[in-house]
């Protein structure tokens, strides 16, 4: 199977649209929940911290997050699956931001600095209907706002602060990941 063909590439028409709302009523659809399996599937198939339904051609305002030893995101902090139905995001403080290095399953071999809040809060509905409120907060914070950023249209390339850091993945690797652990671990004390 080729993975890439699986997932929208950065210039699908789909990746631009703001994704429809799912009725609360259909969650528990066949449908509904056919699509969270093959976002789980293709996460996990393609090592993504997480995968939006647009990303796999689906209109529709939903998302799967998950970090298990992941080997394109070593630093991430661990992240249990974790389905986002409607998810909206309300900043929580303002002033606390940290500069990420996001790379992304639709921009193929790219990586670059998107400023990103940490302390947020997310309403959202799950996999069984319920609806949610959680306050996120660290590192985890920037995942979560990656993947409903890709909800609203938005890619991390449209954030990145300065074109400079755009880099290659192995570029990244060999100048700046180790600078960049650094950060994080001296920021979130991981
Ligand atoms: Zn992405």
């Amino acid at each position: 199977m080729n993975k890439k063909s699986l997932i929208a590439q950065i210039g699908e028409p789909i990746l631009r649209k703001k994704t429809k709302d799912v009725d609360p009523c259909d969650i528990k659809t066949h449908k509904i929940k056919r699509i969270i399996k093959q976002l789980i599937k293709i996460m996990r198939l393609c090592n993504g911290a997480g995968l939006a339904a647009n990303q796999i051609y689906y209109n529709y305002r939903m998302c799967v997050l998950e970090i298990e030893n992941n080997k394109r995101y070593k630093h991430l902090p661990k992240l249990p699956l974790k389905i986002l139905i409607n998810p909206r995001i309300k900043i929580i403080d303002k002033k606390n931001t940290f500069d990420s290095y996001e790379g992304c399953l639709s921009v193929p071999n790219l990586r670059g600095k998107v400023k990103r809040n940490c302390k947020i809060k997310v309403d959202y509905f799950d996999e069984n209907a319920k609806f949610k409120s959680e306050v996120i907060e660290g590192y985890l914070a920037v995942v979560f706002q990656h993947e409903i950023d890709h909800l609203d249209g938005v890619i991390f390339t449209d954030k990145v602060i300065d074109n400079k850091s755009l880099v290659t993945y192995e570029n990244y690797k060999k100048f700046y990941e180790k600078k960049y652990l650094l950060e994080l671990k001296n920021r979130f004390n991981r």
